[in-house]
């Protein structure tokens, strides 16, 4: 994809700039803000994002891509109402291996994010995560807890960058006067996860696919709760068009161990895979599960998407990037897709 220069934008036509947007949950954000009218303008440097994600919105009148780190400086010369600050390696395996990136993301590159949107009179939105609470010692995790993270540890790159941008944007808000937000996300699973990204979906996806063994870290007792990148994404906009500053999370608090998951897995996918344990990851959360209450109350949001369904369509991406065919649902799969009937 080359650069292109942003066009003039319509009059009234809501502008909004989204860093990290060509990643699995920016490029999907992308794709909701164009649907629903807005000029977008995308900052990626690509080094975990990938332009295959919003190449089909090349030539798009709504939307340019600028590739740029958001470290640096950031010059638009349009007016811009909506920063949306996604920009992060953001799975364990990235930013393990990106470990100073994923810091100066979080810190300068959230610097320069608010610098813009506070030049631009521009309303501000950080995509933070549940990581913020570490591994958590109160379950489910609420707003108010403020988390059991160790900062020197493998993790702490990516907890402690969050946790800064988290303070830097509430800096801004009080210092400033910026009008922002902060959303906590939980574990999200969809199309366009990389499938080597080293998270548990496009793994147990990937390795079921291929009939290979699903690597379970641990004794697969530890938990985490699965939201499909749809409902996120309508709860972030949401959350954006509320008129909250508290951080809000957003996930599905419908919650299982990765030993199930794996099981689940294998029952969908109808693989012939064992199970493989492995050895557990340091500092990996034992738990986490998302407390909504304040989603439901201040957005009125609450996820629509079974894991049934969610995977069904995972699945079905990570098939085509694997070149497999197409599968034949199974009866079984059939009956948990289905819908429950209105009684007669
Ligand atoms: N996990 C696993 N096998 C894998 C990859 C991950 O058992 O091949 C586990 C991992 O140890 C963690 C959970 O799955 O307990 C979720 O890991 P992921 O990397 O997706 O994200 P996290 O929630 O840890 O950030």
């Amino acid at each position: 994809m080359t650069k292109r220069r942003p066009r003039k934008p319509s009059p009234n036509q809501p502008i909004s700039v989204v860093t990290g947007g060509a990643g699995f949950l920016g490029s999907h954000l992308t794709d909701l803000l164009i649907e629903r009218g807005h000029r977008v303008i995308v900052i990626d440097n690509l080094i975990t994002g990938n332009v295959d994600n919003i190449a089909h919105l090349a030539g798009h009148g709504n939307f340019s891509f600028i590739q740029q780190d958001v470290t640096e400086f950031i010059f638009l010369d349009l007016p811009v109402d909506y920063v949306w600050h996604f920009a992060s390696p953001a799975s364990p395996v990235d930013y393990l291996e990106l470990p100073i990136q994923t810091l100066k993301v979080g810190s300068l590159g959230t610097h320069k994010a608010l610098g813009l949107a506070k030049h631009k009179g521009a309303r501000f939105l950080l995509a933070s995560t549940s990581e913020v609470y570490g591994d958590p010692l109160v379950h489910p995790q609420t707003e108010h807890y403020w988390g059991n993270v160790n900062s020197i540890g493998p993790r702490g790159c990516y907890d402690e960058a969050k946790r800064f941008a988290e303070a830097l944007t509430m800096a801004y808000h009080r210092e400033h006067g910026l009008d922002t937000r902060i959303v906590r996300i939980f574990n999200t699973y969809g199309p366009r996860m990389r499938l080597n990204d080293g998270r548990v979906v496009p793994a147990f996806v990937s390795q079921a696919l291929k009939n290979k063994p699903l690597t379970v870290f641990g004794d697969g007792t530890q938990t985490r709760s699965f939201c499909y990148c749809a409902d996120l994404m309508e709860g972030i906009c949401r959350l954006m068009m509320s008129s909250t500053n508290e951080p809000v999370n957003i996930g599905n608090p419908a919650e299982m161990n990765m030993l199930e998951f794996a099981r689940e897995i294998i029952r969908i996918t109808g693989a012939k895979s064992k199970i493989a344990f492995k050895p557990l990851p340091q500092d990996d959360p034992r738990q986490r599960q998302p407390d909504i209450t304040r989603a439901k109350r201040l957005l009125g949001w609450t996820p629509r998407v079974t894991l049934a369904e969610g995977l069904e369509k995972t699945i079905a991406y990570f098939r085509g990037k694997l070149c497999l065919p197409r599968a034949r649902r199974t009866a079984d799969s059939r009956k948990s897709h289905r819908r429950p009937q209105p009684p007669k």
